[in-house]
C-alpha cells in the first residue's frame, strides 16, 4: 500500500533506517533520515510560532541543497503549502511569485532557518496541497501549480515502477540532483522518489559539470538524472574518460528534446546502465511517460508510454486522428492551477488537463512529440513542426545548436527562421541547407538563417528560450 501522505513516505524511512544517509549537500552537510526529521520538525515548530497555520504558503528560495530540503519539510510538517521559488530568476519575476503565491514567509538567501519546538501536524490528508510549483514559463508568463500530497506520492511510485527499480534497493539508491529543486523533476522525481525507496539524494549547489563527473564516482550515484545539455557537456568532458561510472544503474534524461545520437553516446558512456526518456510536465508533477532502456537508441525520437496509473489520450488538432494534443489525467495530475481561472477552463476539460504538446502515437503505442502547440510553424497552411527542423539542423555539419520559430510573412503568414549556433569554425549555412534539403520536405527547410556566435538562451531545465529569440533576432533577408 502506498503512503497516502509524504509525511507518511518520511516517517517511513525514518522509521526503518533512522541512520541512513538521506540528504547530502555536496561539499557542505549529510543528513540522515532522523535528522532530517528531527530537524525539519524543528523548522515546523518556528514556521508555527511565527504564525504559520494550515495552508499558509511559505516561499522557500534557499539555494540547492539541505536547508532548501529543511525548509520544504519543515513547510510540509506545518500543513502549510511550500512555494517552491525559481531562485535564478530575476527580482521582478520574484516579486511576482511571492504575490501571486500569496507568501506568508519567505525563507530565502541569508534567512535563517526557522527554529522552535518541534511540531509534526496530524491534519495533513492525500487530498491537501502539499507545494505550488511554478511552470517554466517557455510559453507564457509562470502558472502556480498546487500539487496535492497524492500527487506527490504517485509520482515517486511511478517513477520507482517506470524506472523499475527493485523495492528493497534502499541505501544503493542514490541520485544526484543537479536540476533545480524548485522544478518537478529535481524535487519530485529525484529527492521525494529517493525518499520513497529509502535512498539518498546527493544535492548539487549549483552545476558544475566536472564537479557533476566526480560526484557520480566520489558519491557511488546509482540514478543519474539531468537534462540533455547537460549530458552532451559532460560526455565532452575532459574528466569523463578516466571517471569511474561504474555503479551507475539508471540514466535518466528529459525536459526538452534529445538529439538520438545522444541517447546512442550515453548508452556507450554508461555501459552498466539502463538509460530512459522520461517526459512530463509542473502540472503532472512530473511523470507521464517513460521510453524503456531496450528502445532507447532505437526509438530515440520517443518519449515512450504512459507511466503506471497516468492515463493519456489525444483531443484533435487537425484532420490526421494519429496527431493532436496530449490529454492526461491521473491521480499525479493538478486540478487546476493557483488562481488562474481562465487558464483552467483553457487547459481542463471534462477531467482531461490538456498538455499543450502536439505528439503522434505510433502504432506499439510510443508517444512522438511532435511539437508545443504553440511552437508549430503554420506556413500558408503548412504545419511545420519546430522541433522536427531543429532536429534536421542540428544534424548538420557545424551546428552544435539550433532553435527554430515562425517568422511573420505577408503572403505565407509564417515563415520558418532558424538560428544556429556553431560547434566549432565557421559554419557554412549553404551546406547546411544542403544537409536540410536530404532529410525535409521544401517547405520545411528554413527560408532565415542567422548564425549566433553565443549558446542559444536556454533556462536552467535546458529548454531554448523562443520567446526571447522571437523578440530579438534580426532575420534580415530571406535566403530563397
Ligand atoms: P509553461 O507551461 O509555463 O509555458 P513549460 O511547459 O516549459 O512552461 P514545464 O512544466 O517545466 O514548463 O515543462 C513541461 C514541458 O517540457 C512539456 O510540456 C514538454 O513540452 C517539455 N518536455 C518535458 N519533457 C520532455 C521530453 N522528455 N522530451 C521533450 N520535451 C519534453
Ligand atoms: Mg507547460
Amino acid at each position: 500500500d502506498l503512503p497516502a501522505t509524504l509525511l507518511d513516505l518520511l516517517r517511513a524511512q525514518v522509521d526503518t533506517r533512522p541512520d541512513s544517509e538521506a540528504v547530502v549537500e555536496l561539499g557542505a552537510e549529510r543528513l540522515t533520515y532522523r535528522q532530517l526529521w528531527d530537524r525539519a520538525s524543528r523548522v515546523s515548530g518556528g514556521l508555527r510560532a511565527r504564525g504559520v497555520g494550515p495552508g499558509d504558503r511559505v516561499a522557500v528560495r534557499y539555494a540547492a541543497g539541505t536547508n532548501w530540503v529543511l525548509a520544504f519539510w519543515g513547510a510540509v510538517m506545518a500543513g502549510a503549502v511550500a512555494v517552491a521559488v525559481n531562485t535564478r530568476s530575476a527580482q521582478p519575476e520574484v516579486d511576482f511569485i511571492l504575490s501571486d503565491s500569496g507568501t506568508a514567509v519567505d525563507l530565502a538567501g541569508d534567512v535563517p532557518l526557522p527554529d522552535g519546538e518541534p511540531y509534526v501536524t496530524e491534519y495533513a490528508t492525500a487530498d491537501d496541497v502539499a507545494a505550488l510549483f511554478y511552470t517554466s514559463g517557455t510559453t507564457g508568463k509562470p502558472k502556480g501549480v498546487p500539487t496535492t500530497h497524492e500527487a506527490f506520492v504517485t509520482n515517486a511510485e511511478n517513477m520507482a515502477r517506470g524506472l523499475g527499480v527493485p523495492r528493497d534497493v534502499g541505501e544503493e539508491l542514490r541520485t544526484l540532483i543537479s536540476v533545480p529543486l524548485f522544478h518537478v523533476t529535481g524535487c519530485n522525481s529525484q529527492l521525494l522518489t529517493a525518499v520513497h525507496l529509502g535512498g539518498t539524494a546527493v544535492i548539487m549547489p549549483s552545476l558544475d559539470v566536472g564537479e557533476l563527473i566526480s560526484a557520480v564516482s566520489e558519491e557511488r550515484i546509482s540514478l543519474l538524472v539531468t537534462v540533455p545539455a547537460v549530458y552532451a557537456l559532460a560526455l565532452r568532458h575532459d574528466a569523463f574518460a578516466g571517471a569511474d561510472v561504474s555503479g551507475v544503474r539508471w540514466v535518466g534524461y528529459g525536459g526538452a528534446p534529445i538529439e538520438p545520437s545522444l541517447v546512442a553516446s550515453l548508452k556507450r558512456a554508461f555501459p552498466g546502465a539502463q538509460v530512459f526518456n522520461g517526459y512530463g510536465m509542473t502540472e503532472t508533477a512530473s511523470l507521464m511517460t517513460i521510453l524503456p532502456d531496450n528502445e532507447a537508441v532505437d526509438h530515440a525520437d520517443s518519449v515512450g508510454y504512459a507511466v503506471p496509473s497516468v492515463r493519456l489520450g489525444i483531443a484533435p488538432v487537425g484532420d490526421d486522428p494519429t496527431v493532436g494534443e496530449l490529454v492526461v489525467r491521473g491521480a499525479n495530475v493538478t486540478r487546476g492551477y493557483w488562481n488562474r481561472p481562465e487558464a483552467d477552463a483553457a487547459t481542463i476539460v471534462d477531467g482531461w488537463l490538456h498538455t499543450g504538446d502536439v505528439v503522434r502515437v505510433d502504432d506499439a503505442g510510443r508517444v512522438h512529440i511532435v511539437d508545443r502547440i504553440k511552437d508549430i510553424i503554420n506556413r500558408g497552411g503548412e504545419n511545420i513542426s519546430s522541433i522536427e527542423v531543429e532536429a534536421a539542423l542540428a544534424a548538420a555539419p557545424g551546428v552544435a545548436e539550433a532553435a527554430v520559430v515562425a517568422v511573420a510573412d505577408e503572403v505565407m503568414g509564417e515563415k520558418v527562421g532558424a538560428v544556429i549556433h556553431g560547434s566549432g569554425e565557421r559554419i557554412d549555412v549553404d551546406a547546411v541547407i544542403e544537409h536540410c534539403r536530404e532529410q525535409l520536405a521544401e517547405f520545411k527547410i528554413p527560408q532565415y538563417v542567422v548564425v549566433s556566435d553565443q549558446p542559444l538562451p536556454r533556462n536552467p531545465g535546458g529548454k531554448l528560450i523562443k520567446d526571447r529569440l522571437r523578440k530579438d533576432v534580426e532575420w534580415g533577408d530571406p535566403l530563397r
